[in-house]
């Protein structure tokens, strides 16, 4: 079928304000709802690709709460954390890693403007042991009921939202493709223009 000039439009509009330099990573987020109610977001707030790290035994599903967003947001698989982590950090990210211990920072004391990725746990457990000590910052969303902890994909929400907020305020948010090298712009627009 011929690409109609409005969907093109379109799709350019939405890669124009795609960002290159705030991303999430989940470490061994599995159920296929979190999963799904992330990559929607992640298409939200306008992330251009997301990061995981699975357990090997594990196939990867997305249900209808992604609303197909896991084809508009590449979600990269990596071998393990450590992988992980070092992709992002030659890449220039400073790892947030959420964790409700007590020494970590309350989410809306940092500086998100730069080059930034929240790491997530597993639904159960939380931040694997070497995932918490690869990070750069440990932060935590403060609560006040009586569950311990969010859903996984509402502290993704929270936090790249707080992000794009403070990039509203700086003025860094892009608007026509700024960040993304051309031959890149130019590949995923082909890419989503012809799928
Ligand atoms: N018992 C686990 C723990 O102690 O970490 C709870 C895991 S929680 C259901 C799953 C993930 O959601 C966490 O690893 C973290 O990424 C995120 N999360 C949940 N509540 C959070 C909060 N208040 N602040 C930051 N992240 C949170």
């Amino acid at each position: 079928m011929p690409l109609l000039p409005r969907r093109f439009k379109k799709l350019k509009s939405i890669l124009n304000r795609r960002i290159s330099d705030l991303t999430i990573l989940v470490e061994q987020v599995e159920k296929p709802h979190n999963l799904s109610a992330i990559m929607r977001t992640c298409d939200a707030a306008g992330v251009l690709e997301a990061h995981a790290v699975a357990r090997e035994t594990k196939t990867r599903t997305f249900n209808s709460t992604a609303q197909g967003s896991q084809k508009w947001v590449p979600l990269k698989d990596h071998k393990n954390i450590e992988a992980a982590a070092l992709f992002l950090k030659k890449q220039g990210f400073k790892l947030y890693g959420t964790n409700l211990s007590v020494d970590a920072i309350d989410y809306r004391y940092c500086d998100y403007t730069g080059p930034t990725a929240f790491v997530l746990g597993a639904e159960k457990w939380g931040l694997s042991e070497p995932a918490t000590r690869l990070m750069d910052a440990a932060i935590y969303i403060p609560m006040r009921g009586m569950v311990q902890s969010l859903n996984v994909s509402v502290a993704a929400s929270a936090l790249l939202f707080e992000a794009l907020r403070q990039r509203e305020v700086s003025g860094t948010l892009p608007q026509n493709g700024e960040g993304l090298p051309n031959e890149i712009y130019e590949k995923i627009l082909f890419e989503w223009c012809y799928p």
